[in-house]
């Protein structure tokens, strides 16, 4: 059903960058053939699910959205995807993307914009607004996304779905493309709070082969969805982040998130409000670490170990000249502010700077958490916005991430969850809930009495 539910609406959404129709059936008959045997199997075996272009999947094309990787077929599967394969869920295909994850709209993806199924002239949000645009258009039933900046939860609060980034280290980064590698984390995206609680489950754990993975038990994603549908929040108390409101914000997504908040109260919950007076200069600092890593981590596309090679006659000018063909815009423009970032004589005044403002954002983080059980703002400032709007001037592209980029920083976990349509354009709206480090399953709880 999901095949052809791809079949007849992906030419217009364009979430997929690749589908495996083979693959897929061949794991759902596999499945049903086991089932039939009696077989005990994991829970989410025969499950559909697609998988952001950015985590390597063997025998699969993975591209990270970037030309530079067109037609690479990576030897080997993620951790991610491994487990996965172990769950014994179908893989429908990989999903469209910005470029090395470097966007908000999907519009930067070197394969065309995926489209926001709610409206198809408008943006599905991004980097991964192809995981979250195939959920929206029920392509398929769940869907793996990664989240550096907002990357998971911008795209769900677009699209009216669900998208959690876990506490950094809960999931293995092993076999996913790095964008910024302490800042990058995989996460689930679905439509219902408890379907990305039992697809965390399965994501989450520690992992030998990613050093910066938390050697702790997976969090009890699925058990705090279903005490959170018992909708009974008495002694839970909901701080709200006086510095994501306000100018900037769209009134009707405001209008959505004071009555979500007013549904948590006579749930039971208390609200306060909190304040993290450095989140101001976060966008500001995390445009200098992102830069600063990825322009690192994307050394290594060099024509000579990974897809694309323009053959020129030394070998500095082939480099050149693939890397000057491959990246786009926004890939190159991030690359030359990281360079510039690091270099000798600047590296102390802008890198060093903006780590010092990360260290002041995880404390207004730990202060404001001891007033507050979960912190939670609007996901977005915004509903989505037209194709084209944006994409000209980078700054307001990057304003969308104002709200998701403070957790990245201080490497907490954060979920979007839907609050319902902005009453001016009857668009999707997003509702942000934030966690202490390693607290995962409280915003399971909090999501799942508010869904
Ligand atoms: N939109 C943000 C950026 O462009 C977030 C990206 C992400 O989370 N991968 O950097």
């Amino acid at each position: 059903a999901h095949l052809d539910r791809i079949a007849a609406v992906d030419t217009d959404v364009h979430a997929f960058l690749h589908v495996d129709t083979d693959g897929a059936l061949a794991t759902a008959r596999e499945v049903d053939a086991a089932r039939a045997a009696g077989e005990s199997l994991p829970p989410l075996a025969g499950v559909p699910i697609a998988i952001k272009d950015i985590l390597v999947t063997e025998g699969l094309p993975t591209t990270a959205g970037s030309r530079i990787l067109e037609g690479w077929v990576p030897p080997y599967d993620a951790t991610v995807t491994r487990k996965i394969r172990e769950a014994r869920m179908p893989i429908l295909g990989k999903t469209n993307m910005d470029e090395f994850a470097m966007g908000s709209s999907t519009e930067h993806s070197g394969y065309g914009p995926t489209r926001n199924p709610w409206d198809l002239d408008r943006i599905p949000g991004g980097s991964g607004g192809g995981s979250a645009a195939s959920l929206a258009a029920w392509e398929a039933p769940l869907a793996i996304g990664s989240d550096t900046g907002g990357s998971i939860r911008q795209p769900a609060s677009v699209t009216g779905t669900v998208g959690v980034k876990p506490t950094y280290g809960g999931v293995s980064r092993y076999g996913a493309i790095a964008l910024a590698s302490s800042l990058d984390q995989l996460g689930p995206c679905a439509r219902t709070v408890e379907d990305a609680a039992y697809l965390h489950e399965v994501m989450g754990g520690h992992d030998p082969m990613d050093a910066t993975s938390l050697n702790e038990p997976v969090p009890s994603c699925v058990e705090a969805a279903r005490q959170g549908r018992e909708q009974d929040l008495t002694g839970v108390r909901i701080g709200v982040i006086k510095e994501l409101s306000g100018e900037g914000y769209q009134a009707g997504v405001e209008q959505r998130f004071e009555e979500s908040l007013e549904k948590l109260k006579t749930l039971g919950a208390t609200v306060v409000e909190v304040s993290c007076p450095s989140f101001t200069y976060a966008l500001a600092a995390y445009y200098l670490i992102l830069p600063s890593e990825a322009s690192s981590n994307l050394a290594k596309f060099d024509s000579v170990r990974f897809g694309m090679r323009v053959e020129k006659a030394t070998i500095e000018k082939t480099m050149g000249a693939t890397r000057a063909e491959g990246f786009g815009d926004e890939v190159k423009r991030r690359i030359i502010l990281g360079t510039y970032a690091l270099s000798a004589g600047y590296y102390d005044a802008y890198y060093g700077s903006a780590q010092k403002v990360r260290t002041l954002i995880q404390r207004d983080f730990a202060a404001a958490f001891e007033q507050a059980d979960v912190l939670v703002s609007p996901t977005t400032p915004t509903t989505p916005f037209k194709l084209g709007e944006r994409i000209d001037d980078p700054l307001a592209m990057y304003l969308n991430d104002v709200a998701t980029i403070p957790a990245n920083l201080a490497g907490i976990p954060g979920m979007s969850l839907p609050s319902g349509t902005a009453p001016e354009d009857g668009l999707p709206t997003g509702f942000q809930i934030l966690a202490p480090a390693h607290e995962d399953a409280r915003m399971y709880r909090i999501g799942a009495a508010l869904e």
